[in-house]
């Protein structure tokens, strides 16, 4: 059986199958309303799911290290680990925001 993508028109919901659900899972509009993606745009979203993935637990990875360099810094051990821990919480902020920026892209491009 070969898969296809079928596109919700209204929420933008992608459903993977042979044919379109029902109802799409997120807005609850009929079949009717799917439409089939064409191979190159399912291959888009095909080759960008793992890389999509990665970025979002990045993103939580990024979100648990600035947790930790708050905790450091409110701990104030001396001056030094308190910067540490600041310019740790910084560079978590940047890994996450370039990530985040990178999914808006994708989805700009339709690779979602
Ligand atoms: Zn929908």
């Amino acid at each position: 059986m070969e898969m296809k993508l079928f596109k919700c028109s209204v929420c933008g919901y992608v459903a993977e199958g042979t044919e379109a659900p029902d109802v799409c899972p997120k807005c609850n509009v009929k079949k009717d309303k799917f439409v089939e993606l064409s191979s190159e745009d399912a291959e888009k979203i095909y080759s960008s799911d793992r890389t999509n993935s990665i970025h979002s637990e990045i993103i939580l990875l990024a979100e648990r290290i600035a947790e930790l360099s708050e905790e450091g810094i409110e701990l104030k051990l001396d001056p030094n680990c308190v910067t540490a821990f600041e310019k740790t919480e910084n560079e978590a902020w940047v890994m996450k925001q370039r990530c985040k920026a990178e999914l808006a892209a994708h989805m700009s491009k339709g690779k979602w």
